[in-house]
């Protein structure tokens, strides 16, 4: 939420003077306690200022915001991520093109014949593909998608905060996660922007995560 000049200098006095009065705040301001209504209201809604009866007002803005940064850092991908949505390298274009529409997605991951990762396909990949004159149905997705080793993969275990950076850094929609097996990155899932949508609105409606 942004805050507006006189309410930042609410903050600030109840920071330094907290526990303090309505009316003291106000004569700190050379304003009304009437004027200041609103926004100690604001204040207090959002959470910044707890207001305590015959008591007065008392920040605890940053110790909500601190509370949530603590939240975030626990939080993994392992928790939070979708299913994969894998096909075969030899698939044809247009096969894939239907796999799309069919799972729902926005990008498939795709695998060699020993399930190693080894591409993904975003739709501007298949779009690219479309308007390029090529026969869809013959093919195969292996020559259109982004190869190894220029994938941005992630763990289970890293962080949610890391995996979107990683998603913002390099402008993808989505990440496969991968497990290391022998060597192997195996895909186990699934990390996109929609999953860290669906975090960022539970943690604004308090939801337990
Ligand atoms: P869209 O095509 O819908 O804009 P993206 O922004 O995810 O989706 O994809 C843009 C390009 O980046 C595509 O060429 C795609 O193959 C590639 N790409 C997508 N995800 C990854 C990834 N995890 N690692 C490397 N390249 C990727």
């Amino acid at each position: 939420m942004k805050l507006n000049e006189r309410q930042k200098k609410i903050l600030q006095i109840v920071k330094e003077n907290g526990p303090i009065t309505g009316e003291q705040i106000a004569s700190e301001l050379s304003l009304t306690r009437a004027t200041l209504r609103p926004d100690l209201s604001i204040l207090t809604m959002t959470g910044m200022l707890e207001a305590r009866p015959r008591v007065g007002y008392m920040y605890v803005g940053k110790k909500n915001a601190s509370m949530l940064h603590e939240k975030l850092d626990t939080l993994t991908v392992g928790e939070f991520m979708s299913s994969a949505k894998v096909i075969h390298e030899s698939m044809t274009v247009y096969d894939a093109i239907v796999h799309l529409f069919l799972e729902d997605v926005g990008s498939l991951f795709v695998v060699g014949n020993d399930h190693a990762l080894v591409g993904v396909l975003s739709r501007k990949d298949f779009l690219r593909a479309a308007i390029g004159n090529q026969e869809l149905d013959s093919l195969p997705v292996n020559i259109i998608m982004t190869r190894m080793p220029n994938l941005t993969v992630c763990e289970k275990t890293e962080t949610l905060i890391g995996a979107g950076m990683k998603l913002i850094e390099k402008q993808i929609d989505s990440m496969p996660v991968v497990e290391n097996s022998d060597g192997i990155l195996k895909v186990v899932g699934r990390m996109t922007k929609t999953n860290m949508t669906k975090v960022l609105v539970a943690l604004a409606r308090d939801e337990e995560i």
